[in-house]
């Protein structure tokens, strides 16, 4: 049971770091900034914004952070995620007195919590609670015992074959309700034999055969050796047929519905009525969605022929694994040391980073309450409403006129514009996190209580209308902005808000060239060209469909000559979207500035004029530093252009930047104004 949420913007980073000292907030970094939220300090004084904007706005800072960097902590001082969990640390630890909202799922949170680091009680308790489970698997005797042990399993967050995943998709009225599907949820990965050498695939299966022979004995196995390669088989087996290729993707999702009677054509050896009644969505909607028919066809074969006894050993070996942050240190080693000689740079170090994570995650909305009292006032969450419906009115005036699309385009995208849902800083309504109980020193067994609590939690709203408050979906903690298509939502958590955000209340040139960029962007993912809005343009004239296309070729040209890294181009089709959202949004947000501003653009505070605040505060906010190894990487597979290139790049195609910093062609930021991409 997985919740689906995809992350666009900023920086998802998992901390090594063991937090130290006292739970106490840091002192802040940087807090020397100037009226306007521009930081001077972070100025690289010798470079020119009309060479190299993100140079000239960060470089200091660049400078420092550098060092920091290739030392392995990703974003040294200046890591919002730290931040973040540092003040949840705060949260759990506080005497009682100091908390501002006194919610018993609050108390039950810090239980919780103080469970997850009672290392004695975790050695003493060993794997007992995973007892009824292991029960449960032993007891497979047939198809319909194994589809029943999938879903309760499922039903705990343990990664089985056929995995259930709720989300909200539009009715035939257009309103989101809860819905299913089915996907898999992956196997180690073992390589496929054919594709790489013989050598390291023998390396690497004897590796894993280990790792599993050990976690298997940990869990009190006696035949863990013969099990251990039975579930190598199984894994390699999986493997093979999650990666091979899939024609049923081709069709779009809405079309990979099916009844119960289309599964059991689908699979019909697995016992989907087993399925759905174990985990209690049975019935609660005419059809679900499959990510993967292909996978699912091939699957149902596999299970004709795996074994009983592989395949028990299979599920244990998962239940183990997937629980073995609660389990004794024994356990939890021998994850960690498998995961780091598999080449995984950042596997979770520390319990302590475990805890707070995984507390902040099953008790979202009352740590986010508390975090939200502590740290984001209804006075920013005003503020940032304020902007984004000054938003919506720019992008609103840009679509009206964009002289490319034909009647019906632009109605769908005005549409779309008039009705996205914005979820800033916290939730505008509280709800309660699903009651469980919490036992002070049962951390393996709370966390069990926990899954499952969540599990039926969505099982119940499941084919109901997704509610005004659902779809408020924002967590305050998390540090995340994002567009959720499923629900047409903007959630920008309090956490992001705060930490990239350099200016709400002091200055609009600041705010708009901060949050009313986050807001641009993700706006315009609606627009994007993976989004349904382009997918779906059936009713388009071919002139439309033709000016939507150049547009998007235009994009993917002019980033494709830039360069990530030395030496290496950006990849112009990769980023396409991203980039689309990146140069849509900045424009867009730059508009709202001048409508909000009016007049005072020319007001100079700083020694610098609004437009110019606007720029510098864009650029600064996209601030990175990461080490070169980690660089490589991304320029090769993050769907995102690097952040120097996305600052430069956007800025460039504006007049407005231009204008502002009286950008000349012997520049080397300058484009001629032909060569300006305008999306809208
Ligand atoms: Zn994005």
């Amino acid at each position: 049971m997985i919740a689906f949420k995809t992350l666009c913007f900023g920086t998802a980073l998992v901390l090594t770091t063991l937090l130290a000292g006292c739970p106490e907030e840091s002192s802040e970094s940087d807090s020397h900034a100037q009226t306007s939220g521009v930081v001077r300090a972070w100025f690289d004084t010798h470079a020119r914004p009309q060479d190299d904007l993100y140079r000239a706005a960060n470089g200091h800072w660049l400078d420092r952070e550098a060092a920091r960097a290739d030392d392995g902590a990703a974003h040294g001082g200046d890591n919002a995620d730290e931040r973040s969990t540092q003040r949840l640390r705060a949260i759990f630890e506080d005497p009682s007195r100091k908390l501002k909202t006194s919610t018993p799922s609050l108390q039950r949170a810090r239980d919780f919590y103080a469970s997850y680091l009672d290392r004695a009680a975790i050695e003493r308790r060993g794997s007992r609670s995973l007892e009824p489970v292991f029960a449960r698997i032993d007891a497979m005797r047939d198809a319909r015992d194994i589809a029943a042990v999938f879903s309760y399993l499922d039903s705990l967050d343990i990664p089985v074959p056929v995995a259930n995943q709720f989300f909200t998709h539009p009715d035939d009225a257009g309103h989101p309700r809860w819905a299913s599907r089915i996907i898999d949820r992956g196997s180690l990965f073992l390589p496929d034999e054919s594709s790489a050498n013989a050598q390291s695939v023998d390396a690497l299966r004897t590796r894993t055969t280990d790792y599993i022979r050990k976690m298997l004995n940990l869990s009190g196995d006696a035949g863990a050796a013969a099990h251990a390669a039975d579930v190598v088989d199984f894994e390699a087996a999986l493997s093979r047929i999650q990666s091979a290729p899939r024609s049923s993707e081709d069709r779009p999702e809405s079309d990979r519905r099916f009844t119960p009677t289309e599964l059991r054509a689908l699979a019909p050896r697995f016992d989907w009525d087993a399925y759905f009644e174990e985990n209690g969505t049975s019935g609660k909607t005419a059809s679900v969605f499959v990510e993967h028919p292909d996978y699912i066809r091939a699957l149902d074969m596999l299970l004709g022929q795996v074994s009983l006894d592989a395949l028990k050993a299979h599920l244990k070996f998962k239940t183990i694994e997937q629980y073995a942050d609660a389990l004794p240190e024994a356990v939890r080693n021998t994850r960690i040391q498998f995961k780091l000689r598999g080449g995984d740079t950042s596997p979770d170090m520390s319990r302590l980073h475990a805890a707070i994570e995984t507390t902040g995650r099953y008790f979202p909305l009352a740590v986010g309450r508390e975090y939200a009292a502590r740290h984001f006032t209804a006075e920013r969450k005003a503020h940032a409403r304020a902007t984004a419906e000054q938003l919506r009115k720019a992008y609103r005036d840009r679509v009206s006129k964009a002289d490319w699309l034909d009647a019906e385009a632009r109605k769908q995208a005005l549409t779309l514009v008039d009705t996205v849902v914005f979820s800033l800083g916290y939730p505008d309504a509280w709800g309660d996190d699903p009651a469980h109980a919490v036992v002070r020193d049962d951390a393996l067994g709370n966390l069990l209580r926990a899954n499952h609590s969540h599990h039926d939690a969505w099982a119940v709203k499941l084919g109901t209308r997704a509610d005004l408050t659902e779809r408020d979906s924002v967590t305050p903690h998390a540090v995340e902005a994002v567009y959720i298509p499923d629900t047409h939502t903007i959630a920008i958590s309090a956490a992001f808000i705060e930490h990239w955000v350099s200016s709400l209340d002091n200055d609009d040139a600041t705010r708009y060239g901060g949050l009313g960029v986050v807001l641009g962007h993700e706006l315009s993912h609606a627009f994007d060209p993976g989004a349904s809005w382009f997918t779906d343009h059936r009713n388009w004239s071919e002139a439309t469909l033709a000016h939507y296309r150049a547009r998007n070729d235009r994009l993917t040209h002019y980033y494709e000559k830039l360069e990530a890294l030395p030496g290496i181009q950006v990849d112009g089709a990769l980023t396409l979207a991203e980039n689309f959202a990146d140069v849509a949004g900045v424009q867009a947000a730059y508009d709202a500035y001048v409508m909000s501003a009016g007049a005072a653009q020319a007001r100079v505070i700083d020694g610098l004029t609004g437009p110019q605040r606007f720029f510098y505060a864009y650029a600064q906010m996209h601030r990175s530093q990461t080490n070169t190894y980690d660089a490589i990487e991304s320029a090769e597979s993050d769907s995102h252009a690097p952040k120097r290139v996305r600052v430069n790049a956007v800025a460039r195609t504006m007049s407005s930047f231009h204008d502002a910093f009286s950008v000349v062609p012997r520049d080397a930021m300058y484009l001629p104004p032909n060569e300006r991409i305008v999306i809208w």
